[in-house]
Protein backbone atom coordinates (compact mmCIF):
# COMPACT_ATOMS: atom_id res chain seq x y z
CA UNK A 1 0.00 0.00 0.00
CA UNK A 2 1.20 3.33 -0.61
CA UNK A 3 -0.21 6.14 1.56
CA UNK A 4 0.15 9.42 -0.48
CA UNK A 5 -0.10 12.64 1.42
CA UNK A 6 -1.38 15.98 -0.46
CA UNK A 7 1.08 18.40 -0.08
CA UNK A 8 0.85 22.25 -0.78
CA UNK A 9 2.92 25.11 -0.27
CA UNK A 10 2.37 28.04 1.93
CA UNK A 11 0.85 30.98 0.17
CA UNK A 12 2.93 33.27 2.28
CA UNK A 13 6.16 31.07 2.94
CA UNK A 14 5.98 28.34 0.20
CA UNK A 15 6.99 26.03 2.99
CA UNK A 16 5.42 22.42 1.95
CA UNK A 17 2.36 22.07 3.71
CA UNK A 18 0.82 18.20 4.37
CA UNK A 19 -2.82 19.02 3.80
CA UNK A 20 -4.08 16.46 6.73
CA UNK A 21 -6.30 16.92 9.71
CA UNK A 22 -3.41 18.20 12.00
CA UNK A 23 -2.20 21.20 9.71
CA UNK A 24 -5.42 23.27 11.40
CA UNK A 25 -3.74 26.46 9.06
CA UNK A 26 -3.39 24.77 6.18
CA UNK A 27 -2.91 26.01 2.95
CA UNK A 28 -0.66 27.68 5.37
CA UNK A 29 1.92 26.58 7.87
CA UNK A 30 1.30 28.16 10.84
CA UNK A 31 -1.30 30.88 11.57
CA UNK A 32 1.11 33.79 11.55
CA UNK A 33 1.93 32.92 7.85
CA UNK A 34 -2.71 32.89 7.74
CA UNK A 35 -2.61 36.04 9.32
CA UNK A 36 0.24 38.01 7.12
CA UNK A 37 -1.28 36.51 3.89
CA UNK A 38 -5.18 37.76 5.53
CA UNK A 39 -3.72 41.04 6.28
CA UNK A 40 -2.23 41.70 2.91
CA UNK A 41 -5.86 40.80 1.27
CA UNK A 42 -7.44 43.47 3.53
CA UNK A 43 -4.88 46.01 2.82
CA UNK A 44 -5.94 46.10 -0.44
CA UNK A 45 -9.39 45.83 -0.28
CA UNK A 46 -8.62 48.81 1.62
CA UNK A 47 -6.90 50.50 -1.41
CA UNK A 48 -9.80 50.83 -3.04
CA UNK A 49 -9.44 53.62 -5.29
CA UNK A 50 -11.48 56.80 -4.52
CA UNK A 51 -14.60 57.85 -6.01
CA UNK A 52 -13.31 60.81 -8.39
CA UNK A 53 -15.77 63.88 -8.16
CA UNK A 54 -15.91 66.04 -11.21
CA UNK A 55 -17.66 68.43 -8.90
CA UNK A 56 -15.04 70.93 -8.35
CA UNK A 57 -14.09 70.77 -12.28
CA UNK A 58 -17.34 72.13 -13.42
CA UNK A 59 -17.31 74.60 -10.79
CA UNK A 60 -14.33 75.60 -11.61
CA UNK A 61 -15.50 75.53 -15.71
CA UNK A 62 -18.18 77.40 -16.14
CA UNK A 63 -19.79 78.86 -19.40
ZN1 LIG B 1 4.20 29.85 5.79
Amino acid sequence: MSESVTVVRCPTCQTPVRWEAGSRYRPFCSERCKLIDLGQWAEESFRMPAVESDEWGELGSRE
